[in-house]
């Protein structure tokens, strides 16, 4: 455990709990299914990043998985009590979780846990990642919506093994690819290219998380008038790019020192400002 106790606050009510003491009923569709959603949000010097647009995530979520979510004020207080518990802390990770409650309840299950955050200093310095077939077309959501393309559900199971199986390959994550051979996103993070003076992201409708740290930097790019736009893009786009990030809101923007054998640019100056723009300390 590290040095900063983790906190954990139930909700609605934000009744809270010992983090460290049994909490769940073995019975929770969390546990016995991966029957849920949830957002990670970051939090920098003390300040929540992106609370509107991560819960509104999680309210799509929800909604294509029909599944019940607690007030957004009741999950808004919990994360708050949350932030306020926790020891103050440079960076800071809040999960909210929402599963599908005890098996026969019809209630959902809700909690905030908040932790120091991990240590993403290697990445953010740079990545070796390789591409992974993740067997789906770019048309699952439309053809096949009962997958869940798109939809950040407690099922990560496939997110965390490919991850394992990059580091088997002697990288670092994971890019995506459709069957129809477009470039998806990360197990956990939104792929962000540079093509000359264009911001290029994968189109929410191929089945991507809508990314909210990809919307903060783009919000950012066009109101300096620069092009930052969706576009489906094949391996080779991304490989003889400008250069390539993937960005989310614990690991900030994480440039691709190489994607599989190819070697990408790395420009150092605009990703710290990337970095700056995530954090709100721009
Ligand atoms: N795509 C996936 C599959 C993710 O799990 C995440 C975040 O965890 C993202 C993209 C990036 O989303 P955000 O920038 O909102 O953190």
């Amino acid at each position: 455990m590290s040095v900063h106790s983790p906190v954990l606050i139930f909700v609605p009510g934000s009744r809270p709990a010992d983090p460290a003491a049994p909490a769940l009923l073995v019975t929770d569709l969390a546990a016995t299914r991966g029957d849920g959603v949830f957002e990670t949000i970051g939090v920098f010097d003390g300040r929540a990043v992106n609370v509107g647009p991560h819960l509104d995530r999680l309210e799509r979520s929800a909604r294509m998985m029909d599944l019940p979510l607690p007030a957004r004020e009741e999950l808004s207080a919990a994360m708050e009590a949350a932030i306020a518990a926790h020891d103050p802390v440079a960076e800071l990770t809040v999960r909210v979780i929402v599963s599908r409650g005890v098996e026969g309840s019809g209630e959902p299950t809700a909690w905030v846990h908040a932790r120091a955050a991990d240590d993403w200093s290697s990445h953010r310095a740079g990545m070796r990642v390789i591409t992974l077939d993740r067997g789906l077309a770019t048309t699952a959501p439309r053809t096949s919506p009962w997958l869940l393309a798109g939809a950040k559900s407690l099922s990560y199971a496939v997110n965390m093994a490919a991850t394992r199986e990059a580091v088997r390959r002697g990288a670092r994550d994971v890019l995506f690819v459709a069957t129809d051979g477009y470039v998806l996103e990360g197990p956990t993070s939104t792929l962000l290219v540079r093509r000359g003076e264009d911001f290029l992201t994968t189109p929410v409708s191929a089945g991507v998380l809508p990314g909210t740290s990809v919307g903060t930097l783009f919000a950012a790019l066009q109101a300096e008038g620069r092009s930052a736009r969706e576009e489906l893009m094949t391996v080779a786009d991304v490989a003889g790019s400008d250069g390539a990030w993937l960005l989310s809101s614990s690991r900030l923007a994480a440039p691709l020192t190489h994607l599989d054998e190819a070697e990408l640019p790395v420009d150092r100056e605009l990703t710290e400002r990337f970095g700056r723009l995530l954090t709100g300390r721009d």
